[in-house]
């Protein structure tokens, strides 16, 4: 039997895009032989024709399917929708608006078939992003690098093939505030680069803002070290040591030269440094508590509206 790959694609309002994504993934899957395809839309709440649209490729492509779900969760979580009901065995997650090209497929499979777990696509540069997103990414993924111990790709996003079993694994891991570029890192399995120019958005326009990314990054950080607790423990440490030697400067001060009444300056600058840091260290320490706090509820990370056309509510077990 030939060997099924599913190629995953997370959709949100992506109308005028994926019919010319449609075409072009269908030209690099019709150039591969010797293996089967499963095109798997998972349409994430959309609110345009893109569900439409997948309906219709599916009427006249049994390789389409899709999962839709109840509303808009995000790529990340969609993503988990999509490991759920993928049954290749293999997974190629590409994004809908061709800025992975398909093309790049034919090289992916071949490394698979070397052994690979997980091949991804690694960007040679950044075409069509603005400077400060490309500086802001960098600072992030400084951070991101020095304060975890996981090795994380840089310049490399979800574009990759992944083996079944890195999906099993993926399927496990059922935090709803994810951040899966992270848990590919985690997984491990055996890892091949490949190289690859990020085109421009062929149509429409991007999904993410700043504070969405600002949002991720903190997901990033916070779901991968806790380097940022151990950062205000360290600082209360210090600052601590540091108010203590204050005070006996203050102490010998006043024994030996008197205690004239002043140092409203000195004393209101403490005041607010330190005032400062414990509010950093809650805001930290909150951070935390907060996702303590989501994953507690266990709730399932989505719904699903329908898959295939049919109407389903269960959150999926197994295939
Ligand atoms: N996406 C999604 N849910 C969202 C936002 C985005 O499924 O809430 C999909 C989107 O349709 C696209 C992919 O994730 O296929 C990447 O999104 P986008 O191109 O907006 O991100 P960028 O390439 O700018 O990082
Ligand atoms: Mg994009």
């Amino acid at each position: 039997m030939e060997k099924l790959i599913t190629v995953m694609v997370p959709a949100y309002n992506e109308e005028i895009v994926i019919k010319q994504f449609y075409s072009r993934i269908n030209e690099v899957i019709n150039g591969i032989r010797n293996y089967r395809f499963e095109l798997l839309f998972v349409n994430d709440g959309s609110t345009d024709q893109t569900l439409e649209i997948i309906k219709q490729l599916r009427e006249t492509d049994q390789r389409v399917s899709y999962v839709d779900l109840s509303r808009n969760f995000g790529k990340e979580v969609a993503m988990l929708a999509g490991f759920d009901y993928a049954k290749g065995d293999a997974v190629v997650i590409i994004d809908a608006d061709l800025q992975d090209p398909p093309e790049l497929i034919a090289e992916m499979i071949y490394y698979w078939e070397q052994g690979y777990d997980d091949v991804y696509a690694k960007r040679r540069d950044r075409q069509g992003e603005s400077w400060l997103k490309k500086a802001t990414s960098k600072a992030f993924y400084r951070l991101l690098k020095k304060t975890t111990t996981i090795p994380i790709q840089e310049d490399t996003g979800d574009f990759r093939l992944l083996d079944r079993r890195c999906i099993n694994a993926l399927r496990q891991i059922r935090e709803s505030q994810r951040y899966t570029k992270g848990l590919f890192s985690w997984l491990g399995f055996k890892k091949k680069e490949i190289l690859f120019t990020r085109d421009p958005r062929a149509a429409g326009e991007t999904k993410w803002n700043y504070k969405k990314l600002m949002n991720l990054a903190i997901e990033g950080i916070t779901s991968f070290t806790t380097y940022p607790l151990k950062l205000s423990s360290y600082l209360g440490f210090f600052i601590s040591i540091g108010a203590f030697i204050y005070m006996f400067v203050i102490i010998f001060k006043t024994i030996f030269f008197g205690e004239p009444v002043s140092g409203y300056p000195s004393l209101m600058s403490v005041i607010l440094f330190l005032g400062g840091i414990q509010l950093l260290s809650l805001g930290v320490i909150g951070e935390y508590l907060g996702r303590i706090f989501n994953e507690t509820k266990q709730r399932p990370v989505y719904l699903v509206q329908e898959y295939n056309g049919e109407k389903e509510f269960v959150i999926h077990e197994d295939h």
